[in-house]
């Protein structure tokens, strides 16, 4: 059985990305079981760039076929930061929690609160990178943190149309709708395709 490697340590993003995989014949693996390989520097001025170097060095690094994503928020109102620094939005070590705080103090009185998630996805086999894919999600950012699930942004970012939070949806929902599940529906077929001619 073809064996990927979803290019993470984040908890929440390998499982959401398990769920949006959960088709494939494939033995899916995570770098949870690579602990030695040191954490990629995302030092890349793109998402796309970041995913990249984040699939290929996981990818040079185990031999497998590798799956990353790279995701930003970009808020209108803040010229759309934060952009690709999403992660340390807050500062260096700052939590989830921090990054929604700093979001909703900016956002403060501010009525236009339009934003949208971008992914790219990459795929990357050791020899260099096999696809790129993006998806985007539309939205808006709330007045107050709403609904318990999911993580980062998720109880500040509402997806258009509609006006429940990522956070209020079952992860079922958010999978269905989501920009990482439009970046790795657009990337099914092409692991599809490597399935089946190996
Ligand atoms: P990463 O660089 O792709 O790991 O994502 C950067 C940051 O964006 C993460 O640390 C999260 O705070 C946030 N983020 C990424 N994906 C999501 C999501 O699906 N929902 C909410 N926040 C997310």
């Amino acid at each position: 059985m073809l064996r990927l490697l979803i290019a993470s340590r984040n908890p929440d993003k390998i499982t959401e990305i398990r769920e949006l995989l959960a088709g494939l014949e494939v033995e899916l693996h995570s770098l949870l079981d690579f602990p030695e390989l040191p954490p990629t520097l995302e030092d890349q001025p793109t998402l796309r760039a970041n995913a990249a170097k984040k699939a290929l060095e996981a990818a040079k690094h185990t031999g497998m076929l590798c799956l990353a994503d790279d995701t930003g928020l970009f808020i209108d109102a803040l010229d759309g930061q934060p952009g690709i620094f999403a992660a340390r939005f807050a500062g260096e070590h700052c939590s989830y929690k921090d990054n929604r705080d700093k979001a909703l103090l900016l956002l403060k009185g501010v009525a236009d609160r339009r934003a949208e998630f971008r992914t790219c996805a990459v795929l990357a086999a050791p020899d260099g990178v096999v696809a790129f894919k993006e998806g985007v999600m539309p939205g808006a950012i709330s007045t107050e943190e709403r609904g318990e699930n999911g993580f980062g942004y998720d109880s500040i970012f509402i997806p258009a149309p509609g006006n429940r939070s990522y956070a209020q949806m079952s992860d079922f929902e958010k999978n269905s709708l989501s920009h990482r599940a439009r970046a790795l529906e657009a990337m099914l077929p092409i692991i599809q395709e490597i399935i089946e001619t190996t």
